[in-house]
């Protein structure tokens, strides 16, 4: 939990968290403790095929997840769907098709989000055909080395929102407790206090930010974007231009802490990314402009 200079309270979480109910290499228990030890307010235990409670894990609250993963072959469409925040089990079988599984997520009051698109080679023109998506995945810890090579889908979650498709955008861990993911990559969401409707009310407001570290606070002024961060080495403003003097704010001294973006004729969205001098980065999620 983190109160930030206006007095707004901020609630650190994962979505996306494997054990060993799948293919997780730690208990559910050890897994929720160590998230508590490291100052997270919320974590979602979402193992493969296996629906977790929520309730209260002492100081954390433990939100009901599951990963559901279809498809074997990138041609064909692998989707692998996390559902966050389920009141019942929607009783999903193997085989279920992608959008089947995201409307029964919804029925079960459950919040999807698309994982990892990158590492699956997700196409987005494919993907935009997708209905009722709650979020999707810009980066996933476990999918970076040592273990992976793809960790970002920043450049697919681009090409998705010209299909006209703005999800929010969050980073996860994906923990399987392999090679040093855990506790890495989160989100920061604002709300008051740990309760799983206002949570996912925040994040799909987009009002949250995703990060491994870096705080920001992004406000926007008409077609003015400005930013408020930690120490940062870079402040990156994306578009749907493909070129801007602009764009990009840089100090190899990581000492920049404000920056400030006037959009471009032909911009119709912005997202901001910043990075540290540790190379950790911050991410939001769209501003329609
Ligand atoms: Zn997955
Ligand atoms: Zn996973």
């Amino acid at each position: 939990m983190y109160i930030d200079k206006n007095g707004r309270t901020w609630l650190k979480g994962n979505l996306h968290t494997h054990t060993t109910r799948s293919d997780g290499r730690r208990s559910p228990e050890d897994t929720v403790a160590l998230y508590r030890e490291n100052g997270y307010d919320f974590i979602a235990l979402t193992d493969h095929w296996t629906v977790s409670e929520t309730r209260d894990g002492g100081g954390i609250l433990e939100l009901s997840g599951c990963e559901y993963d279809i498809g074997g072959d990138p041609r064909a469409g692998i989707y692998h769907i996390v559902g966050a925040g389920l009141k019942k089990d929607p009783q999903l079988k193997r085989g279920t098709p992608a959008q089947d599984i995201i409307d029964a997520i919804r029925d079960a009051g459950g919040f999807p989000i698309l994982a990892h698109p990158a590492w699956s080679l997700n196409d987005p023109a494919s993907a935009a055909q997708l209905k009722n998506l709650g979020a999707v995945e810009i980066f996933n810890s476990v999918s970076d080395l040592p273990c992976n090579c793809r960790p970002y889908s920043g450049s697919f979650c681009d090409l998705l929102a010209l299909c006209g498709v703005f999800l929010p955008l969050v980073a996860t861990d994906d923990t399987h407790f392999y090679r040093g993911e855990q506790c890495r990559s989160y989100i920061m969401v604002r709300a008051d206090k740990p309760d799983p409707d206002e949570i996912f009310a925040a994040v799909a407001a987009r009002d949250f930010y995703a990060t491994q570290g870096p705080l920001m606070t992004v406000t926007q002024s008409g077609r003015d974007i400005a930013v408020d961060c930690t120490p940062c080495v870079s402040v990156a403003f994306f578009s749907d231009s493909v070129w801007s003097g602009r764009r990009a704010v840089y100090d190899e001294n990581g000492g920049i802490t404000h920056a400030e973006y006037k959009a471009e004729k032909s911009d119709t969205f912005v997202r901001v990314e910043i990075r540290d001098k540790d190379g950790r980065y911050a991410w939001s999620s769209y501003i329609n402009l």
